[in-house]
């Protein structure tokens, strides 16, 4: 039987767009949790917004000890001792681990050819190639694959670059303070102090919201060989990562693990897409505020009449039910 592996996610998926609750999705993460089904957290969020939220799940009574990735696909983070199998076997050196290693490449994941469909920009074979060496940092209880090779500080700097050629005003999570960030998107101050602890991407909006200024803005972060991604409420501009190329080295690990798995990935936005598409099944939850342009979306994603947690809890639940 193929070990069934989810991966969500956060906000507008499992957690409610406005509310940032999960209670419509409880049935579900309760029959998750008993049945020990891997359910992997990966969002825009921080890892300390995600480790609080994991924290939430536990008091709850949801064991979702499980890995999580951070920051649109930026770094995975293990549990100690996770999978049987230590990650430094495949590495090259005592730092780094090799995704070009022989153990990698066989399997139903090409982590390494991103698609296009998705509306992507097609990175050729030399850029991929910068892309199979990870490194690997041990700190406090996890492992961390780190993917992302740019700077946070970096970023900030070239978004202010960016702002002058445009028409417009860029706005990141580094100009807000906490205040101004929970009042805009209704988090806590204490929520909106762990939303700013970004290390590897930076969120921002655009003043006016006109789509035009994003599209200015996403050609230039394109021509500077950056990624850009548009979630629920913000944009963000990172390094070449994005969720599709994490949930596929997780995948892989996974499939070393347990050797014949499904992997079905839940999103609600634009910079699920790479997720949805690695995965053996894609599902994608209704956002009534900001739908999916539907040309991008490829048959291979479903989409759900049922909006954010209760997509998520539908699905699972059925999922589940028929494996
Ligand atoms: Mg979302």
């Amino acid at each position: 039987m193929r070990k069934l592996i989810i991966f969500t996610d956060l906000d507008g998926t499992l957690i409610d767009h406005q509310s940032y609750s999960y209670s419509d999705a409880k049935k579900a993460l309760k029959k998750i949790s008993d049945d020990k089904i891997p359910l992997i957290l990966v969002s825009s969020k921080t890892r300390a917004e995600i480790e609080a939220i994991r924290q939430d799940l536990k008091k709850d009574g949801f064991n979702i000890n499980h890995p999580f990735i951070v920051e649109n696909g930026s770094a995975i983070y293990i549990p100690r001792d996770y999978y049987d199998a230590n990650l430094r076997m495949y590495a090259n050196d005592a730092n780094s681990i090799n995704f070009c290693h022989p153990e990698f490449i066989s399997g139903s994941h090409k982590i390494l050819k991103p698609s296009n469909s998705a509306g992507r920009q097609v990175q050729n074979d030399k850029q991929n190639s910068n892309l199979n060496h990870f490194s690997i940092i041990s700190k406090n209880q996890f492992q961390i694959i780190k993917i992302s090779q740019v700077n946070y500080q970096d970023l900030i700097k070239i978004l202010k670059e960016i702002e002058k050629q445009i028409d417009g005003k860029i706005i990141g999570f580094n100009n807000l303070t906490p205040q101004e960030l929970s009042d805009e998107c209704g988090l806590t101050i204490e929520a909106a102090k762990l939303a700013k602890k970004r290390e590897f991407d930076e969120a921002f909006r655009i003043e006016p919201d006109e789509p035009e200024l994003y599209n200015q803005v996403k050609k230039l972060i394109y021509e500077k060989g950056l990624n850009y991604t548009k979630g629920g409420r913000y944009a963000h501009i990172m390094g070449k990562q994005d969720k599709g190329l994490a949930v596929g080295i997780l995948s892989k690990l996974y499939k070393k693990q347990f050797n014949n798995i499904r992997t079905i990935g839940i999103g609600d936005s634009r910079n699920d897409l790479e997720m949805l598409e690695v995965c053996d099944q894609g599902y994608l939850v209704a956002n009534p505020k900001k739908p999916v342009d539907s040309t991008i979306i490829s048959k291979k994603i479903h989409k759900l009449k049922e909006i954010g947690p209760k997509g998520f809890n539908k699905i699972v639940l059925k999922i589940i039910s028929k494996s």
